[in-house]
């Protein structure tokens, strides 16, 4: 433990200790108390084997794909709660690696075989090539707790989060997970230095990370899939075997909260979200495709006092 100069406790969490699927009775590594920050160091999301052109794609591990740092017991967490993590910082390396192959994203029938390419990160900026630089957006793909039943691999996202690959999960957000198990049991990784919706190739920029975040156990708040407020908007993240299928589990995770909040009933809440909510793509690659719905949070505070 480090002490800090407020009265926050920090904890460091390496990466060397890693799951690679989310499910019941996970071994934690660490109990935390509530309220905690957390100092957690990922390995990318091909466990830091692709570092140089040097490295073979048939060398790769597969069974170390996807690891995520954890999992971390936050005390006070119970089944029913949410689980709320003030992300604060996501710092990564000076590389990054993307790869496409035919049996992955959305244009895999255009590729023979599997493929890679470093790219270097200088002064928050990936070198793409000589002509072109790409602002570094830092995000996690992989976080989640213990899901309430089954086991789910690091690459899959659901109810618990896991590989939800949504680039909002950034610093400044607070992202809200529901609690399935005793402490939680929080774990993440697969960070990348920048992705666009949908990931369509089937990475982002592929990097370690250090990420800083503030763990807070809520009791006052309940929620079945992942809720994340990035301050401007309030997004409900969900994740289904179709496109069309996460959109609608978005939408009604959102229609649920504002109808819970706002002084509208289903009618009016389903023309205010109609008129200006935004229902967004944020992976089409994973085992499940994740949807999510963004709200303004502004016009509902000025007219209504919403508060989340
Ligand atoms: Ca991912």
């Amino acid at each position: 433990m480090i002490t800090g100069s407020t009265d926050v406790k920090t904890f460091e969490i390496s990466e060397e200790k890693s799951i690679y699927a989310f499910s019941q009775g996970m071994k934690p590594v660490i109990a935390v108390p509530d309220g905690s920050r957390l100092i957690i160091k990922t390995q990318d999301a091909f466990g830091n084997q692709l570092r140089t052109l040097e490295d073979k794609l048939d060398g790769i591990d597969w069974n170390r794909v996807n690891p995520a740092s954890g999992p971390i017991f936050i005390e006070g967490a119970e089944p029913g709660d949410a689980l709320e993590i003030k992300i604060e910082k996501i710092e990564v390396p000076e590389q990054g690696v993307m790869m496409v192959d035919r049996s992955f994203g959305a244009l895999k029938a255009r590729f023979d075989r599997m493929y890679f390419k470093i790219f270097s990160i200088r002064d928050g900026d990936i070198i793409f090539d000589d002509k072109l630089s790409i602002p570094i957006r830092p995000m996690i793909g992989v976080i989640g707790v213990a899901p309430k039943e089954g086991s789910f691999n690091t690459g899959t996202p659901n109810s618990h989060g896991g590989n939800m690959d949504t680039n909002l999960i950034a610093a400044g957000a607070t992202l809200f997970l529901p609690v399935s198990e005793k402490g939680a049991l929080l774990a993440m990784g697969d960070g990348h230095a920048v992705m666009g919706d949908g990931e369509i190739c089937g990475t982002g920029v592929e990097v370690a990370t250090t990420i800083t975040l503030i763990v807070k156990v809520r009791k006052d708040f309940k929620i079945n899939n992942p809720v994340l407020d990035n301050g401007e908007n309030l997004v409900t993240i969900a994740s289904a075997k179709t496109l069309d299928e996460a959109s609608v589990m978005a939408a009604s995770d959102m229609a649920d909260i504002l109808a819970a909040r706002l002084p509208l009933d289903m009618q009016n809440v389903n023309y205010l979200m109609s008129a200006i909510g935004n229902l967004q793509v944020s992976q089409i690659v994973d085992p499940l495709m994740t949807a999510r719905f963004s709200m303004p949070k502004a016009p509902l505070a000025q007219a209504y006092g919403f508060k989340f």
